[in-house]
């Protein structure tokens, strides 16, 4: 068999490129038609012709037939971008106004196409079939659902699926190493809207009217006795309030105000006691001061949890690439969302990271008009998926 870790490191040029056309071509949301278009153009010139492009509006389903028999992987890379102005400087900056990489899925495009590469050359190794998902939306939560949906799963159905984030999530890694985590990795991220709905009138004379500013008031710090007294202390789970929206004037009672937040929690149990409650505690709050609430609960992606087993041959498959010392359990998840958790729901699989950190005074923080990433390291990315693919059945 080629040598997996040789092979990806000679292709880290051609990885950078893809990157950086990525980069410079940074598409929102759903509407991911010129990144679908380029990454159907590359996996065609490595002979991978079992395309469907379209999947879920602008996503894109390639196989990989392996020559000898065995299971179907899925392998899951996001390509949008962020409504941020980019101010980086760099030559491959992005050149739509207001659209920006920023928080590294135009390398997860580049490192899967990378792995594509890799697989495509090593079909008389590879036993099963390999699924190459590339997902829009991933921002906005949207694109796993509109893929899944549109049958991505199915046609051949997956045995297990696998992914990464690059760039400088989890602290304590650098750049050369590979990050995995048994069990929960990130949190599930719901939203609510909170609608306080009173009787409007003067400043002056709050007794002839119903103030929904000081039901807001009362609901935000009700909200956060759900956090501390209602749910286990070990259950980790986080509730903010973003905004809060009301009123006109210094003397003047409005009739309404809104408020909104996000909801963050790693098990399915706290998460719906959290919905649940925070519905019921605004309501009531509200009517006891003689108001009430409309209370609308938007569901995210669900916590991302790694399949055991999965997660045990992919650090093996990664220590081949990387050498052990250069493997790190991440000790705590993150409350921060992730939509390959849809994916995960339905098929185990394993989600990893691979720190990409750029030179110290460089380095800013995801979805940030300065973010970069560290571009020396994205083989190992497709060397670790590629080694997977071919040695995890
Ligand atoms: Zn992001
Ligand atoms: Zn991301």
């Amino acid at each position: 068999m080629v040598d997996i870790k040789e092979r990806a490191k000679a292709l880290n040029g051609e990885i950078v490129r893809w990157r950086r056309q990525v980069h410079q071509n940074p598409e929102l949301g759903l509407h991911t038609p010129m990144t679908e278009t380029f990454v159907v153009e590359r996996l065609r010139e490595m002979g991978i012709d079992e395309i469907r492009s379209g999947v879920g509006g602008h996503g894109v389903a390639a196989l990989v037939r392996g020559k000898k028999p065995g299971k179907v992987l899925g392998m899951r890379a996001d390509m949008d971008a962020l409504p941020v102005k980019e101010e980086t400087g760099l030559p491959f900056a992005s050149t739509v106004e207001g659209r920006m990489h920023a928080c590294g899925h135009d390398a997860h495009v580049a490192i899967l196409l990378g792995t594509a590469r890799i697989l495509a050359e090593n079909r008389n190794d590879l036993a099963g079939t390999v699924k190459l998902i590339f997902q829009p939306s991933e921002e906005d939560s949207e694109g796993a659902l509109a893929m899944i949906r549109d049958g991505v799963l199915e046609d051949p159905p997956l045995d297990a699926i696998i992914g990464l984030h690059t760039g400088n999530l989890w602290g304590g890694l650098r750049s050369g190493m590979v990050g995995y985590r048994h069990g929960a990795l990130m949190a599930a991220a719901d939203w609510f809207t909170v609608t306080f709905e009173g009787k409007g009138g003067h400043g002056a004379t709050p007794h002839l009217t119903v103030d929904p500013i000081a039901m807001a008031c009362q609901a935000f710090s009700a909200i956060q006795n759900v956090v501390s007294r209602e749910k286990s202390p070990l259950a980790p789970a986080v509730v903010t309030v973003g905004r809060i929206e009301g009123g006109s004037a210094p003397n003047i009672i409005g009739s309404t105000c809104t408020m909104e937040g996000t909801i963050r929690s790693l098990d399915p149990e706290t998460r719906s006691m959290l919905a649940e409650r925070i519905k019921a505690v605004c309501e009531g709050v509200a009517l006891g001061m003689r108001g009430r609430a409309d209370v609308r609960l938007t569901l995210g992606a669900p916590a991302l949890i790694n399949d055991q087993g999965i997660t045990e041959k992919l650090r093996e498959a990664a220590a081949d690439i990387v050498g052990e010392g250069s493997i790190a359990a991440i000790a705590e998840p993150t409350m921060g969302g992730e939509d390959m958790a849809f994916f995960l729901e339905k098929v185990p699989g394993s989600f990893f990271f691979l720190p990409s950190i750029p030179a110290e005074g460089t380095v800013y923080p995801h979805h940030h008009s300065k973010f970069d990433l560290d571009e020396t390291v994205f083989w190992i990315g497709s060397a670790v998926m590629a080694n997977f693919a071919l040695t995890w059945q």
